[in-house]
């Protein structure tokens, strides 16, 4: 059964093993080094930010409710002045009649409508001062008309109802002796026995709180506001709307700040604004007073600080992200390179131990400097050097001819093979014979240039063979003379070179006199025997340089180069007489004298080839025997 999460979990895991862990460790360190700095950066730039929020929400709540409370001490100072005059009036008031109504004229009213004007001289926020009967009709007033029956406001039939209240304040409405919005103040007075006598009034124009409200610092969205205990609008600065004033302005948010008590978040629903607002509730009096401070306002430095850390945190981001691709493509590259190299090494090393194992002498030579990068042991053999002192030597050095190799080289520079070419090399101090092969090989692009592969077969003990055999093919088996197919091949070079130079030239053909008699006489063994003897004369009776040949049967050559006819005839008479007097002598102690005729021909201008050569010499031969035998004769002469 396979686990759903693991299955979740596998595609991720391949691409981290595909896209991390195939990295090199330093690679992986740095990307994680440049993570964990960027997340540093990040969590101390967010804490930063939310300390610097939460140390400017601070600072506002403290200002909203320093301001809140000062405006409270004017507020309730301004109340209590109220209340201080309404208690001063009421104390008059108990001693006045109160019903039936008095007129004006009569001194009781006189004085008391005197006192109602003067009163409010000291307070001149205090509009009009009433005093009703305890029906709540107007007993005395500055402007209102006696009898007017004010019974029918709400907080003063409360006050008839229970006159036991000490003072009460009504909600925001249109005074009916100014027509402006004011609240009144209303305070009764009880006689004696404790009964309702009359109720004091005062009425204040809403202008005038609005006058308390003023002279705050609040910032451009801040505002004040003074309400009643039901939400009802007092006073607000600044007053966008006049017709506000007396309607319910509960907020349609309100929430406490958490940064200092009777702070609160407060949304108004006047203008929608939210502000972190001081609130205070006036103790002895049914009136609610904010202070609100924008967080559009307190916030705004703040708000700045956080668009620069964004900006600054997306182009951090960026810059990280384009870093850790650099980083990832670096160590995948590095990677690459090792797997490639190491690849390479396993395939050279192969290489290496095939070379080595092969049986075949293989080498690398630095094309340019002609020097032995490599041998294989094989190759070390065929020197007789151990293959690691070979490297650094020239190859050149190692043939017994080395403008063979340098001819190689050159060759290479065109044909960049070269195939089955046969060389004495040197092995210490004998030679040895190979076959050689060379390719250039394409430099790898670096400093070192091409290098040519040499391969060298060995094929000493066939080219010895061969030799031997071809030196047979030259050689007369009896008397170890060359035969007539050497005196023809050294012959005509000998013929060639003396022809090209214009040397002398000259040829010697000896026959033996009477030789059939010998082996009639004496057997065909003992005509043998006398033949290899003639050849031993001839060897050492011949100069260096000359070429003692045996025609063929009893019928000899001597190549004479260098030498005239005069010098040619010297050395045929040398010859006869050794034969003459270097009798064989058998076993059985028998002596057989022999003789040899010999005709000599020195080559003419006009001869185009040995061949006519031998003729001429074959003709002198001839005139030997027919005058007599065991006598020289030349041509021409
Ligand atoms: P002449 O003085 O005229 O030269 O007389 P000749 O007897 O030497 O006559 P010719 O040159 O015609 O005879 C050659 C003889 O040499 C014939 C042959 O039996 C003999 N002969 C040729 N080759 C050999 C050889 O290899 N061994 C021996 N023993 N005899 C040979
Ligand atoms: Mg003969
Ligand atoms: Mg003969």
């Amino acid at each position: 059964m396979s686990c759903p999460v693991h299955d979740w979990l596998t595609v991720p895991k391949r691409l981290i093993a595909y896209y991390y862990h195939a990295l090199p460790r330093g690679t992986r360190l740095a990307m994680a080094g440049v993570t964990l700095l960027l997340v540093l950066v990040a969590s101390m730039t967010i804490w930063w930010l939310q300390n610097s929020h939460q140390s400017a929400g601070q600072r506002a709540a403290a200002e909203a409710d320093n301001a809140a409370r000062l405006l409270e001490q004017r507020v309730l100072a301004t109340n209590r002045e109220i209340d201080l005059m309404l208690d001063d009036i009421a104390r008059d008031a108990a001693r006045m009649p109160m019903a039936p109504p008095l007129e004006w004229s009569e001194p009781t009213g006189f004085e008391a409508i005197m006192m109602l004007r003067h009163k409010p001289e000291r307070l001149p926020h205090v509009t009009v001062l009433t005093i009703l009967d305890p029906q709540g009709r107007v007993a005395y007033s500055a402007k209102a008309n006696r009898g007017d029956n004010f019974s029918d406001l709400p907080f003063i039939r409360q006050l008839i109802a229970n006159p036991s209240l000490r003072l009460v304040i009504s909600p925001p409405y249109t005074l009916r002796t100014t027509g402006k919005l004011g609240t009144v103040f209303a305070r009764p007075v009880l006689d004696d026995q404790g009964k309702l006598h009359a109720i004091v009034v005062a009425g204040v124009h809403l202008d005038a709180w609005q006058r308390h409200l003023t002279g705050i610092e609040l910032g451009q969205y801040g505002s004040v506001i003074l309400m009643d205990t039901q939400y009802r609008l007092i006073a607000r600065e600044p007053l966008t709307d006049r017709a506000s004033l007396g309607t319910q302005v509960q907020p349609s948010q309100m929430q406490p700040s958490g940064l200092r008590d009777q702070t609160y978040f407060v949304v108004s629903p006047l203008d929608n604004e939210r502000r972190l607002s001081g609130v205070r509730k006036l103790a002895e009096y049914p009136f609610i007073l904010g202070v609100g401070l924008s967080e559009r306002d307190y916030l705004a430095e703040w708000r700045a600080a956080l668009l620069v850390c964004v900006f600054g945190m997306i182009s951090l981001l960026a810059f990280g992200g384009w870093l850790m691709y650099l980083l990832w493509q670096s160590g995948r590259h590095a990677k690459l390179l090792a797997e490639r190299e190491a690849r390479l090494a396993a395939q050279e090393s192969r290489m290496r131990s095939m070379v080595e194992a092969s049986p075949c002498a293989l080498g690398l030579i630095d094309f340019t400097h002609d020097r032995i990068r490599y041998v294989n042991p094989d190759m070390g053999l065929l020197f007789g050097m151990a293959a690691e002192d070979m490297a650094g030597k020239e190859l050149a050095e190692l043939f017994v001819r080395p403008e063979e190799w340098r001819a190689c080289r050159k060759a290479l520079h065109e044909a960049t093979t070269l195939r089955e070419l046969e060389y004495a090399v040197r092995n210490g101090d004998s030679e040895r014979w190979v076959i050689l092969s060379a390719t250039v090989l394409d430099g790898d692009g670096d400093s070192e240039g091409d290098d040519v592969l040499v391969s060298l077969i060995d094929v000493t003990s066939r080219h010895v063979r061969e030799t031997r055999l071809s030196h047979e093919a030259g050689t007369d088996s009896l008397t170890g003379l060359a035969n007539r197919r050497r005196f023809f091949e050294r012959g005509s070079e000998t013929f060639e070179l003396a022809r090209r130079h214009r040397r002398p030239f000259s040829l010697l053909m000896i026959d033996i006199d009477h030789f059939k008699q010998v082996n009639d006489i004496h057997g065909h063994a003992v005509g043998d025997e006398v033949l290899v003897r003639l050849a031993r004369l001839l060897e050492v009776t011949l100069r260096q340089g000359d070429l003692a040949v045996r025609l063929g049967g009893e019928e000899f050559v001597a190549v004479l180069p260098e030498t005239n006819l005069e010098h040619a005839i010297e050395a045929a008479e040398r010859i006869r007489e050794a034969v003459e007097n270097a009798p064989l002598t058998l076993e059985d102690g028998t002596l057989i004298e022999f003789t040899v005729s010999v005709g000599a021909a020195q080559m003419q201008e006009d001869d185009k080839e040995l061949q006519s050569l031998l003729i001429a010499a074959d003709a002198a031969l001839y005139r030997a025997k027919a005058n007599g035998r065991n006598r020289v004769e030349a041509d021409n002469l």
